[in-house]
């Protein structure tokens, strides 16, 4: 064994969170021999099949659908599903009850949040507010859709790095959209900073937290933000394209002016009335009639969660994206990757990003050998590391392989 092999071993014995991972569907190492089980790094891209979901879904579909039929929007709460599971997300990223919900792909919450803030910057008069700012490394789609929601509303969008922002945020500025974690190096932005340098200069924040929620604590209540929008199928589990979510602050709801008024934001939404009268509270923040079998798969999926705290979540994430970093150092050949997620915990999410010559063909060959991160133009290595269920020995032998397949070429 050799000593960092032992290192983990001891990693994992001493790991609080080690049983959340049977509460997934995973290769097991009884399956195989030890060495031949996969190592799942891919969770920051779809999370991980938490076992308790198949069930579910299967009960959903047969008992509720195919039995109760139309019922099941009362009596299976389908109807209050995007409010309920809104408030079970709610603590994983600091927010009180009544401030989330569950509804559309994040990219549709990123068009209602940013048109959203801008109105509640002219509801209050505008004060001739005509800019947005835009995170530039942001995951593409935000940048689309902002594009797009500057034109709709009449704004100028300027595209600023994260840390440009407080010199860019003036008079002129009505909101801003940033990233929590960047999806490309796994940088972790400052969003307590951030956050409370928007809202001095008079603007409203948005984030995206698709890359941190259900890996870090996020904190919104805490720091005052305004409105949050982030998918469910990263490190939240609920499959492939579950629906997303949208925050938005206790005290704004009020005054949040929807851009996409659909009829399940509606007051009275059984009401059929030709005129449109919002809704109280966060239910405001839904469209059309939810989607259903995915939302129900999520819920299921969020039960991983129970007696979880987010900060071991955290602690544990440093740990292995440390131990990690540590293993790469011992097994790649010298100088045959670079490192392009921050070394200072302030600044990391959950993931390592490694810049390599070649990185489409190493992470060919790294998945055939069952490692299995993935491979972002023109030269990343991203390994996600998901708490719940990535021990320390697949860190080990995910960097014992990827120093095999880079001494091999
Ligand atoms: C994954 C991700 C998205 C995905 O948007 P969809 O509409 O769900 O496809 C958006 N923004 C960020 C920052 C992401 O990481």
């Amino acid at each position: 064994m050799s000593e960092l092999s032992f290192k983990a071993a001891e990693l994992d014995a001493g790991d609080q969170l080690a049983e959340v991972r049977s509460r997934f569907v995973l290769d097991t190492v009884s399956d195989h021999a030890a060495d031949a089980a996969g190592v799942y790094l891919d969770g920051n891209s779809l999370g991980a099949l938490p076992a308790a979901v198949p069930g579910r879904v299967e009960d959903v579909v047969r008992r509720q659908w195919g039995e109760l039929r139309i019922r099941s929007w009362d009596e299976s709460g389908w109807w209050t599903a995007p409010e309920r599971i809104g408030d079970r997300i709610a603590p994983l990223v600091g927010a009180a009850a009544g401030q989330i919900v569950v509804g559309d792909s994040t990219s549709v919450n990123v068009f209602k949040a940013l048109v959203g803030a801008v109105r509640l910057v002219e509801e209050r008069g505008g004060d001739g507010r005509d800019e947005i700012l835009v995170d530039a490394t942001t995951f593409p789609t935000d940048g689309y859709i902002a594009e797009s929601a500057a034109r709709l509303t009449g704004h100028t969008l300027r595209a600023v790095t994260p840390g440009e922002v407080p010199a860019a945020l003036s008079d002129r500025t009505a909101a801003v959209l940033l990233n929590h974690v960047d999806y490309r190096t796994g940088r972790l932005h400052d969003l307590p900073g951030l956050t409370s340098a928007v809202h001095a200069a008079g603007a409203v924040a948005v984030w995206d937290l698709c890359h941190s929620a259900g890996a870090l604590p996020v904190g919104l209540d805490e720091h005052g933000v305004d409105l949050a929008v982030g998918c469910t199928y990263k490190y939240l589990n609920g499959g492939p394209g579950s629906p997303a979510y949208l925050y938005v602050r206790g005290d704004l709801q009020d005054r949040f002016d929807s851009p996409l008024p659909g009829w399940n934001s509606h007051a009275e939404p059984f009401g059929m009335r030709p005129a449109y009268t919002p809704a109280e509270g966060v239910r405001r923040g839904r469209v059309g009639t939810p989607d259903i079998l995915s939302m129900l798969a999520l819920e299921a999926a969020l039960d991983v969660w129970d007696g979880v705290s987010v900060a071991a979540v955290r602690a544990k994430s440093l740990a292995l994206t440390d131990f990690f970093l540590e293993c790469v150092e011992a097994y790649v050949p010298e100088g045959r990757v670079e490192s392009l997620t921050p070394v200072r915990h302030e600044e990391r999410g959950s993931q390592i990003a490694l810049r390599c010559s070649d990185a489409g063909d190493v992470m060919r060959l790294l998945i055939e050998r069952g490692v299995v991160g993935d491979f972002r133009r023109p030269d990343v290595l991203r390994f996600g590391f998901t708490p719940l269920y990535v021990g320390f020995a697949d860190v080990e032998r995910a960097a014992r392989v990827l120093g095999d397949v880079l001494a091999s070429r």
